[in-house]
């Protein structure tokens, strides 16, 4: 069973140097920003652990009906989860978990499921946002398999580049074992602390580094999958013109047509160099045509991130060095930038020769729109911080303010509408429900035909669990209509899960979504593969 050093209601370790409370400054400006708030008092361990109700499955040795393990699983990451969590109204459960140690166990379990006629939810990190891993309730009970025990490099080929992995596989062990070799994956979404190969798979996930990397699509080479059919092995070919493509055919199933057990993946040598810069641009406009001018000219950059002008505002004054952004904004106005000025984030990563041409070359095009670099240690303050975001959400829920994120994909000519319109849904939203929303937004994996829109919303909790999570429920469902409505994905990285799963049918049209169902049907006829989730 893989080792819970991580907390049951909140994200990541307790000993993370990420947590810390909110400044006296920064309560200050929420309170004029969205108004004066209070933390609602958590529910304990022990209180949830008694509501438990007792386990539908039958006994077996690999499955474990402990109230712990089965609180442990019972939700994700999403903001309603962390309100269930916190709350401590748990209406679901899974009636067990097991911790497969390979796929001939994993076999065995799903066997088991048909044979004594319970449900499965494949569970990886547990990092959803979108309620993938939520058991729903229903007459049937449910097993959560913690593919965490699965969590070794299984084989690994230098001379193709080619590494297999146990689908459990987090991030940081990942990294590691392909460190030792002198190679990465390159994949680093900001739940890389916590989250799996087999869940990025399984969710089409995407990492911050995604513009030198790819996606998961472009790293994922094939694997083994179990499913109630029988067990499915996807040769690695590098490329194949054999019909359609069975890895684009399982990935983004999230859970439902089986598990994937190992995956193998493209690596890549470790580069001799990577560093990471800030710059800022005259103004949002500006930013947008710069960013998409870098993305269509294929600048050999490995990430690239424009904040809009309330998020550059927002970065800015959160910093605890009130006096370092003094200067800075100092330094830019002497170039001409005010305070329209919006922040641009990027990596640069390679060899030495590829780094050095590279930057030149970031550098021209900032420079030429009129932007300025700001100093190198911005640049490092991002890498340093960039997984810590997730434990900011505990800051400031602590001091009585709720965050959550949404996400999607447009094109280029639909970019600054879009982000306009979703930001005006939400804070439209929250007005309507006589509250206020800070709402902020940036681009990032950046494509020539588009990039994805990141809009972030900060709200103060209400005076119950029940009455926040409906007033966020308004404000999401506010934000989610805006996107499609707009026409962009209902997620570009997060997935469907149950939270998105009525968006579905917009992108992908009746006739598709009826081939999906077929799809899933033909593996398991009986819905009992995290049932309920990704389609409507
Ligand atoms: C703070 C935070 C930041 C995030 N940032 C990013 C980001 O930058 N980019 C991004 O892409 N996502 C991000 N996410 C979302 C989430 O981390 C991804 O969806 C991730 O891919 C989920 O991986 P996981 O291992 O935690 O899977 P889980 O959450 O455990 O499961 C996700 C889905 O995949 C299925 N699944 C998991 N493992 C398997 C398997 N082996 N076989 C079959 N199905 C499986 C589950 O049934 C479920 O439907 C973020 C989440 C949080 C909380």
């Amino acid at each position: 069973m893989p080792n819970y050093n991580r907390r049951w209601n909140a994200w990541g370790h307790a000993d993370s140097p990420y947590l810390t409370t909110l400044s006296e400054g920064g309560r200050q400006a929420l309170g004029l920003l969205v108004g004066e708030a209070t933390a609602l008092p958590d529910a304990t361990l022990e209180t949830v652990l008694a509501s438990v109700p007792s386990s539908r499955l039958p006994q077996h040795p690999l499955i474990s009906t402990d109230a712990d393990d089965r609180l442990r699983h019972a939700r994700g990451q999403s903001l309603s989860d962390w309100i269930d969590l916190r709350s401590g109204d748990i209406d679901t459960f899974p009636d067990g978990v097991a911790f497969p140690k390979d796929s001939t166990e994993v076999r065995q379990l799903l066997d088991l499921a048909e044979q004594h006629d319970f449900d499965v939810i494949p569970y990886g990190g547990g990092t959803s946002v979108v309620g993938h891993i939520n058991p729903l309730a229903g007459d049937r009970a449910v097993l959560t398999i913690n593919l965490g025990d699965m969590n070794q490099m299984l084989a690994f080929d230098e001379e193709s580049q080619l590494a297999t992995f146990g689908a459990g596989t987090p991030g940081p062990v990942l990294e590691q074992l392909l460190k030792q070799r002198g190679y990465t994956l390159g994949h680093y979404p900001q739940s890389w602390e916590l989250s799996t190969v087999g869940g990025w798979v399984a969710s089409r996930s995407s990492g911050q580094q995604s513009l030198r990397y790819g996606r998961i699509e472009q790293m994922f080479a094939g694997g083994r999958i179990e499913t109630l059919k029988g067990t499915m092995e996807i040769p690695a070919i590098p490329a194949s013109s054999a019909g359609p493509d069975l890895r684009e055919i399982f990935m983004g199933t999230e859970g439902r047509m089986g598990i994937v057990t190992e995956v193998k993946v493209r690596v890549t040598p470790l580069p001799q160099k990577e560093t990471f810069h800030v710059a800022f641009l005259p103004n949002w406009q500006a930013g947008v045509s710069t960013l998409r001018s870098m993305a269509q000219q294929k600048l050999q950059l490995s990430m690239l991130r424009l904040s809009n002008l309330m998020e550059t505002i927002t970065m800015l004054y959160s910093s605890s060095d009130a006096e370092a952004t003094a200067a800075l904004n100092e330094s830019m106005s002497a170039a001409g930038l005010d305070d329209n000025k919006v922040m641009l984030t990027f990596g640069v990563t390679g060899s030495e020769e590829q780094h050095s041409a590279a930057l030149a070359q970031a550098k021209a095009v900032i420079a030429a729109a009129g932007g300025k670099l700001a100093p190198d240690a911005m640049g490092d303050h991002w890498a340093h911080g960039r997984f810590g975001a997730p434990y900011w959400r505990e800051t400031l829920w602590e001091a009585g303010y709720a965050v959550d994120t949404m996400e999607t994909a447009v094109n280029w000519d639909k970019v600054i509408d879009t982000v306009a319109t979703i930001e005006a849904a939400i804070a439209q939203q929250a007005e309507a429900q006589n509250g206020k929303a800070h709402v902020y937004t940036h681009l990032s994996h950046v494509y020539g035909q588009g990039c994805s829109v990141y809009t972030t919303y900060i709200f103060t909790c209400r005076e119950s669990f029940a009455a926040t999570k409906a007033y966020w429920q308004q404000i999401k469902q506010a934000g989610a209509q805006a996107t499609v409505d707009q026409g962009g994905t209902i997620s570009h990285q997060h997935g469907v899960g149950f939270d998105h799963k009525t968006y579905l049918p917009n992108e992908k049209g009746e006739l598709g979504i009826e081939t999906l169902q077929h799809l899933l049907n033909l593996f398991d006829p009986d819905a009992r593969m995290n049932p309920g989730k990704l389609l409507p």
